[in-house]
């Protein structure tokens, strides 16, 4: 008889790609997560936090120094007024937030929209909370949503729509029109909007992050998460942040003191000295980003790689098929790391149906020699690929 106790959950995507990179000694173009060590000063915050600060407890929503931080770094960059008091809560992380907002909002039979490919831990954690995802397919090379596509999925028995903006793994930054169609929807159907924001400082090339909360109607009805992770390239930290009007900061809040209850107080206070401190690393990280963004991209365009185009996030993506590669995404993406020494992400696993197999997801946060060795091995990837697939078609 099966083990009612046993998961049969996979490991991600990300663990199996990182696992295999660390174990052939594959160039990692896989997992999200920069070659650069992160602002120093920051760093050493942390250090003297862990050396000569406070080590104890901290109260259970998080600094009231970081939480004002949060506060005034979203005025500033987002135009967004929150009371820190009553409105922002500290998370392990953005994972441990929408755990947090999943387990406290959902009702069992609720209907979550989420939109496809997704970050991975949404199904799971949706799910855990007795919620019914209503899985609404994006398409590249877009990845965008419509009116048809949100009349076909919003319903009566809708109560929740998940949003990720700018978007892991497409790298696109979502225009204010199509926050604006999305929040008319949310308001005619009466839902919370739970927005996962974490890519909200890595955006290029002018492209403009707008928060789905300040969009007309949306203030008291949004669940906005954040990652310190992302804003400063520390994505070991699993610093996270939850802002919501009071009533929905009061449910989650409650929920995140039965998950992790608090988050290391060092790194709390580290980050706050960050927000408060970063006006050049907020300006200068996208620009070192965009670069290695070109760089990447030149790269795989002079070897034959049809790019798809991103205005954010750590993250580009191949579009195999345009680039003369016939095998699915995953096949291709375990030939690479295994015969060609490069891990990448197949973004056929963040489907839950239906899903599209014919794009990779390369993170380009990386030293310069990193992504020339990806280059030359994903081309090498290709010669393999199409020599096996030429002898067993
Ligand atoms: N959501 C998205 C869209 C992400 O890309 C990530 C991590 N890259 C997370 C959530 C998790 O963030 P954290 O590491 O702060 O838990
Ligand atoms: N968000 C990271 C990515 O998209 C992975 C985080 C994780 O491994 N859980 O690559």
């Amino acid at each position: 008889m099966a083990d009612p106790t046993f998961s049969n959950l996979p490991t991600t995507i990300f663990e199996e790609m990182s696992g295999l990179a660390r174990g052939l000694g594959a160039v990692n173009l896989g997992q999200g997560f920069p070659d650069d060590p992160g602002p120093l000063a920051i760093r050493q915050k942390a250090s003297d936090a862990v050396l000569n600060g406070y080590n104890q407890y901290p109260p259970m929503t998080g600094l009231p120094e970081l939480r004002q931080a949060v506060a005034a770094h979203y005025a500033r960059s987002q135009g967004l007024e929150l009371d820190w008091a009553r409105e922002v809560t500290v998370t392990s992380g953005a994972t441990e937030a929408l755990a947090a907002a999943f387990l406290a909002l959902i009702e069992p039979g609720d209907e979550v929209i989420v939109f496809q490919p997704l970050y991975d831990a949404y199904v799971p954690l949706i799910r855990r909370a007795g919620g019914v995802p209503k899985l609404v397919p994006l398409q590249p090379p877009t990845w965008r949503f419509d009116r048809a596509l949100l009349e076909a999925a919003f319903s009566a028995r809708t109560r929740f729509v998940v949003l990720n903006n700018p978007i892991n793994p497409a790298g696109v930054v979502l225009p204010e029109a199509d926050l604006a169609l999305l929040a008319e929807f949310c308001v005619r159907f009466d839902c919370v909007a739970i927005c996962d924001e974490v890519w909200e400082q890595v955006v290029f090339e002018g492209a403009v992050h707008r928060p789905l909360m300040a969009f007309p109607g949306m203030r008291g009805r949004t669940v906005k998460i954040g990652s310190a992770g992302k804003m400063f390239g520390l994505t070991g930290w699993k610093v996270g942040f939850l802002c919501a009007a009071p009533a929905l900061t009061h449910s989650v809040s409650r929920a995140h003191q039965f998950l992790t209850f608090t988050t290391p107080p060092n790194l709390q206070a580290a980050v706050a000295w960050g927000l408060e401190n970063a006006a050049d690393w907020f300006r200068e990280m996208p620009l070192g980003l965009q670069r290695a963004r070109a760089r990447l991209t030149e790269g795989l365009r002079r070897e034959g790689f049809a790019v798809l185009p991103g205005q954010g996030t750590y993250f580009l993506n191949v579009d195999l098929a345009a680039s003369g590669i016939d095998e699915p995404d995953r096949a291709f993406a375990l030939r690479a790391v295994k015969d060609a020494g490069v891990a990448t992400i197949p973004v056929s696993a963040l489907y839950e149906t239906a899903p599209v197999t014919t794009i990779l997801r390369l993170c380009f946060s990386k030293r310069d020699e990193t992504l020339d060795a990806g280059v030359e091995r994903l081309a090498r990837a290709r010669e393999l690929s199409r020599r096996a697939y030429a002898t067993a078609v």
